[in-house]
């Protein structure tokens, strides 16, 4: 049976106060991680023409700075309760979790938590698209219902 692979986020969502763009990306991340990361990112720019669009500031130390901000943040094993990737909303900012031990490889976990943080949305789609809710069910390409998905509508 399938484990189950997100959660979903909890918290309220809106107002975050920093830039739509920029995410500060946790700095114990390594270097072939963040070649990952930059390559989910650059998969939704290219199948939205540039629409969803991320800046990330690597090297990012946790607990340093003011609040209102979006952050990547690694985790070496489960995030929550059987999760691999999870992402939460307050009204000042945004966490992005990513179990760099999951069975799943990270530029996938990345891909689709990604697409929460474009859309704001909770939605999953079903087997065989990025925003599936099951790692046995996931596709580590983008599919026409996951850029369907990105323009609003969350399923
Ligand atoms: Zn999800």
């Amino acid at each position: 049976m399938a484990r189950y692979m997100w959660v979903l986020g909890l918290g309220m969502l809106g107002g975050c106060v920093a830039p739509p763009g920029e995410m500060y990306v946790d700095s114990r991340f390594t270097i072939n991680e963040q070649n990952e990361i930059q390559k989910a990112a650059d998969a939704w720019e290219a199948k939205t023409g540039g629409v969803g669009h991320v800046t990330f500031i690597w090297g990012y130390v946790l607990g340093s700075g003011p609040p209102g901000r979006q952050i990547m943040v690694r985790v070496d094993g489960e995030v929550f309760d059987g999760a691999i990737g999870r992402t939460d909303w307050t009204a000042e900012d945004e966490h992005m979790y990513i179990d760099t031990r999951a069975d799943t490889d990270l530029r996938t976990i990345v891909l689709h938590e990604l697409g929460h943080h474009f859309t704001h949305c909770h939605g999953h789609l079903g087997p065989g698209t990025v925003m599936s809710a099951f790692t046995g069910s996931i596709s580590k390409t983008l599919t026409q219902a996951d850029v369907d998905y990105f323009y609003g509508s969350c399923r």
